[in-house]
Formats: C-alpha cells, structure tokens, sequence
C-alpha cells in the first residue's frame, strides 16, 4: 500500500540540488504529498509544484512567524485568488505560535481570526500550526464551529484534543520517533487512529534513524511504523485507515 505525507516543503531551498529526483521517486513510490504554504511566496510556489505534479497537492496561507502588522484588503484577495486553484487543498498552515513570538499575540490572533474566516467562505478546510499556545489556538478553532481541518504536528495531550475532537485530524510525524517524546506518545496511544493523519514536515522533524538529517516524505515509513508498534497493530492497518483519513481531510479522491 502507497503511503501520503499530508505535510512538507518541498519548495524548500535545501531540495534546490535535487528536487526533481526527489518528485520522480515520490510520483512512483506515494500516493500523494500534500506541499505547504506558510506566507504568499511559498505559496505560489506551492501551487506551482502541484500544477506541474499530479500527485503533489498544494495549501496556501501565512505562518504566524511570517505575517505582517495588519491583514489588508490586498492580502485578503491574493489569498483569496491563490484558493480558487483547483490543486488547492486547504488553507494553511495558519495559527498561533508563542515561542517566537515574532508578532504580538493580539496581531497572532487577528491573521489567524481572519484566515479562519476565509476557509469559511471558500468552504476549505484548515492546516493549523500551534506552539506554546494550545488554549489560545484551541478557544479560536472553537469561535468556527463550522470549519474543519488538521493540527499539524500535534504538541498537545489527549485530554486538550477532546474539546475539537470532531472537527479536526491530529498530523503524527518524526516527533513521535523522539526518545524524548512521551506526550506525543501517550498521546497516540490514547488518541483513535480514526482522528490520525500522517506528516513529515520535510525538510524539518526528521524521525529516527535519521534524526539531525534533511527529511524527506517517504519518511513517513517510520512514523507509520512508530504508531504500529504503540497501539500493537499492523503497519497495514495503519497505513489503510490513516490514508483514509488524509483522503477525507483534504477531499482528495473523492467521487
Ligand atoms: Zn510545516
């Protein structure tokens, strides 16, 4: 069974020596990998590499670290505009992110309230990036009750992803793989593998045996493998019902 990484970069300039070996093996050896927008640039290219590529899918939005002071009305249609694009999936990744802190926490929330209400308008689900700020994040995601969508490389407990449980998908990736990684762990042995989708976030989050090194989505292999072994299920079980789950996420294949 073909594996999906529902979250990396390739448009990342550490894949600039050999990006095209890179898509050639993922085209023959994946179903399909999800490239992530995280502010206008990465995003156009995003679209890019997906127009090219008919198993690579494309998100675009801006990463709390990468916004401005005001969301403007130009933002707002080019956003707009890049969403309309038939290979755009979803809008993201959006958020809140508290460790960098590169804008205040009231201008973090206003790009995030107002991305929100974009992928309400357009009907597409969202790509959430949360640091050091789950109740903020969550108490937002919990104002649009009408939206859907992943929190990506998920940081936080069980207990935390109860209150937006029906809504969103929870992206497991090399964090699970961590010897340091108890949350994340207990987190998916107590999570059902129903709300799990699979991630690298290539090129960063490298799992073991790699750790340290340049990821790379067919990654994906050992964190499937990790989730395996800490529900004691088979990695088929989980490849088949995580890939489900990515199809239903992003509406990828659907009749
Ligand atoms: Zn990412």
């Amino acid at each position: 069974m073909k594996l999906i990484d529902t979250h990396c970069h390739l448009d990342n300039e550490k894949y600039d020596i050999d990006r095209k070996e890179i898509i050639e093996k993922i085209s023959k050896t994946m179903e399909f990998v999800v490239n992530i927008g995280y502010d206008f640039e990465s995003s156009k290219r995003s679209i890019e590499l997906a127009q090219k590529n008919s198993n690579i899918y494309a998100t675009v939005g801006v990463h709390p670290t990468e916004i401005g002071d005001n969301f403007s009305n130009e933002n707002y249609m080019e956003l707009k505009e890049m969403l309309l694009n038939e290979k755009v999936v979803a809008l993201g990744e959006i958020g809140l992110d508290y460790h960098w802190m590169t804008k205040t926490k009231e201008i973090q929330k206003n790009w995030f309230r107002k991305q929100m209400e974009l992928a309400r308008e357009l009907k597409k689900p969202v790509v959430i990036h949360t640091r050091e700020a789950i109740k903020d994040t969550i108490d937002i995601l919990k104002e649009f009750k009408d939206i859907y969508g992943v929190i990506h490389c998920y940081p936080g407990s069980y207990e935390s992803a109860t209150e937006i449980i029906d809504n969103y998908y929870f992206g497991v990736g090399g964090v699970s793989t961590f010897k340091n990684s108890k949350t994340t762990v207990e987190f998916i042995r107590q999570i059902p593998l129903e709300r799990i989708v699979i991630e690298t976030d290539s090129p960063y989050l490298t799992p073991e045996p790699f750790r340290g090194k340049r990821n790379l989505p067919e990654y994906v292999e050992y964190v499937v493998e990790k989730i395996a072994s800490i529900k004691e299920i088979d990695v088929e079980t989980v490849i088949a019902i995580t890939n489900e789950n990515a199809k239903k996420l992003y509406k990828i294949g659907e009749k």
